[in-house]
């Protein structure tokens, strides 16, 4: 990677940039087009790759602990120095594309003392509703070796309303500026005040049924974050939960595959050696909590695919288009899947682009249908190439994505310019396959080009974890970019890393704010905070990338002293962007990088240069030429690492009703398996 030092000159004539912002001066005019004309650029790097470097701060904030009880030492040592993001799915083809940005982390660290504990739990109290404990509290009571049982009641507490305190407090307080990344190691346990509780988020509702999802006990956390701000809570004190296994603390192995599943327990388990297993690590718990979580996943993530695949040209769009195949007679997949809201949440997280949605129903028949069949196994047609060679690996649906990749304009017609995120909804009586939805890469670079959905109405009366219009939103943000919050890449080490085995623990990073959690309807139907300032930062990385690739090419060939102003315009906008990365004002950074591009597509459009976002496959292909044969092997799906519950609980139950349980949802459902 090269750092961006100075000036870069396409000419002879290197003459000084001037520091900043200003544009240089144009060119005198010549006398038609030429090659070789000086155009003298600030940001952008023709040919070359960036490396924009952000100085990061991240806050360790430790509420409710002594010093003396952490290594302070020890965890600092284990966390990284620095953060280089990269696209995730070419990466398992073999193909390293890096994201353009460098995260140099500063770590700062704070006890709030007393004043502070006693004002922050004094409010959790204030706030709590008091109850019977919840369905997994009495789970973890009945374990062989839990330290000690939770109860009789536990506090229910607003997961939203304590970020928010711990965000104010903490700039109030503390000097915390408001745009800093922060952690927040809370524990409440072994203060005279503690209470039993545990973090709910009402107001996760499905438009279809009106059903708060936060009522559910699986939507109870000991952690939250991105919903107001840049932070994250981790509270080891609360729970224990579902949605991180830390209920169970007699199953070493959860997955039953052979390896132990780690998982961080609740403190009251640390340094009782007579539980579940020795817990006397804390210190190194938290490092990895802060170093994986925090970090990795949630602050500084790497994309699981290129937020470049899907650039309009100027003034297109990005189109999501979903086609619901109606293969369920009894049921109407038009009534769980509305377009108002997909394309409301896709435009906030990226207000940059144009965005819009549509929903286009049909019926389950014909060519498709009989794609399906093969898909599913109904059919013992022989299927395509990419069905043979990738639904052993369990890619099963790889038969959709060819036929449609085959007929794409008759079912995803798109105008020119727009950038299509095509979705395959069916609606069917019984899930085909062990998963509801997957957005499948090309199977050869990595890149985008499929979300399949399967849409199973329940029963009357009855829920699924994940209604069609949360798996809507959730798959579209994988394809535009977004990582889940529970898995992620390590760049320190090279590790990409999923939640199980040794990295179990990575399910309490899941806590947080956004419809990429597996959380029931994904923890929340809009984006978070962490979600919005990554994509935006990705796209300044990314786009300048290709506006590197563009303005080599254009400068090769023929160019007019338009298209130099073209570009020495680009570069203005591209130099404005990392202005604003550098005050973390991460939206206008991205709104200039895509009006750089935008300028760079029209200089690309007038020199008869293809713009690099429309051939990255192309690109990532040429580039896996050393890695050829990789591809395939490396090929995988994200997999279920923790107890999908056969039933769902409430922990509030709606007005004037008992404590009734939810009916089970189906047992095919498990959740989105991409
Ligand atoms: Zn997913």
């Amino acid at each position: 990677m090269l750092k961006r030092l100075g000036a870069w000159s396409s000419g002879a004539a290197a003459a000084a940039v001037l520091a900043g912002l200003i544009l240089p001066p144009a060119q005198p005019a010549a006398a038609g087009a030429r090659a070789g004309s000086v155009v003298h650029f600030a940001t952008i790097q023709p040919g070359q790759h960036p490396a924009l470097h952000l100085a990061t701060p991240v806050n360790l904030v430790f509420v409710g602990y002594q010093p003396s009880t952490v290594d302070l030492h020890r965890i600092l040592s284990q966390l990284p120095a620095h953060g280089d993001p990269l696209v995730r799915f070419p990466n398992f083809f073999g193909i390293t594309k890096d994201v353009g940005l460098r995260y140099d982390y500063h770590y700062s660290v704070r006890f709030t003392g007393k004043a502070f504990d006693d004002a922050f739990f004094g409010y959790l109290s204030s706030i709590a509703k008091v109850g019977p404990i919840d369905y997994y509290q009495k789970l973890y009571n009945e374990q062989q070796h839990n330290a000690l049982d939770v109860g009789p009641t536990t506090a229910y507490i607003d997961a939203n309303a304590t970020e928010a305190w711990l965000e104010n407090q903490s700039q109030a307080r503390l000097g915390i500026a408001a745009d800093q990344y922060t952690v927040f190691l809370v524990n409440w346990y072994g203060r005279a005040d503690f209470q039993f509780h545990d973090y709910y988020h009402l107001g996760n509702i499905d438009p279809a049924t009106g059903f708060d999802y936060g009522r559910l006990s699986e939507s109870l956390t000991r952690a939250w974050g991105g919903n107001s701000g840049p932070t994250w809570f981790y509270d080891l004190s609360a729970g224990p939960d579902w949605d991180d296994n830390s209920y169970n603390v007699d199953t070493a192995d959860l997955d039953r595959n052979g390896e132990p599943d780690y998982r961080i327990p609740p403190i009251w388990e640390y340094g009782n050696t007579s539980a579940y297993r020795p817990f006397t690590d804390l210190s190194g718990d938290l490092a990895k909590v802060i170093r994986y979580d925090a970090i990795d996943i949630l602050f500084t993530p790497s994309p699981i695919y290129d937020p470049a695949a899907t650039v309009p040209s100027p003034g297109s769009v990005k189109r999501i288009e979903a086609d619901v195949f109606e293969g369920d007679p009894p049921n109407n997949g038009l009534s769980h899947i509305f377009a108002g809201i997909i394309q409301n949440n896709a435009q906030a997280l990226e207000p940059y682009y144009g965005v819009t949605a549509s929903v286009t129903d049909q019926p389950l028949a014909d060519g498709v249908l009989d794609a399906y069949n093969i898909a599913a196994g109904i059919s013992n047609a022989p299927g395509c190439s990419d069905f043979t060679t990738f639904g052993p690996l369990g890619f099963p649906e790889a038969e959709l994505d060819c036929y449609f990749r085959d007929h794409r304009a008759q079912y995803f017609p798109a105008s020119p310019g727009d950038a299509v995120i095509p979705v395959a909804d069916f609606t069917v009586p019984q899930y085909p396959f062990p998963f509801i939805g997957s957005t499948d890469p090309d199977f050869q670079t990595g890149e985008p080009t499929f979300i399949t959905e399967f849409d199973v109405a329940p029963p009357p009366g009855y829920i699924t974890l994940y209604p069609m219009i949360e798996t809507t939103i959730h798959e579209t943000g994988h394809f535009v970019g977004l990582s889940h919050p529970h898995d992620g890449y390590d760049s320190t080490s090279g590790i990409d890393f999923n939640p199980e085995g040794a990295f179990n623990f990575s399910w309490d990073s899941d806590e947080s704010a956004t419809p990429m959690s597996y959380l029931p309807n994904g923890g929340s139907l809009t984006f978070d905070r962490f979600d919005r300032d990554n994509m935006s930062r990705w796209q300044v990385g990314r786009l300048l990338d290709l506006a590197d690739t563009d303005a080599a090419a254009i400068l090769s060939g023929n160019h007019s002293p338009q298209i130099d102003a073209q570009l020495a315009e680009a570069d203005a906008d591209f130099s404005r962007a990392v202005a604003a990365l550098h005050q973390s004002d991460w939206l206008a950074a991205a709104t200039a990088a895509v009006a750089g591009y935008a300028e760079i597509q029209r200089a690309d459009a007038a020199a008869g240069v293809t713009p690099a976002s429309q051939l990255l496959p192309k690109a990532d292909a040429a580039g896996k030429a050393s890695a050829a044969g990789k591809g395939g092997r490396h090929v995988r799906r994200t997999p279920e690492a923790r107890t999908t519950p056969k039933a769902l609980h409430l922990w509030l139950p709606p007005a004037g009703k008992s404590q009734a349980p939810v009916a089970p949802p189906h047992t095919m459902l498990t959740s989105p398996a991409t």
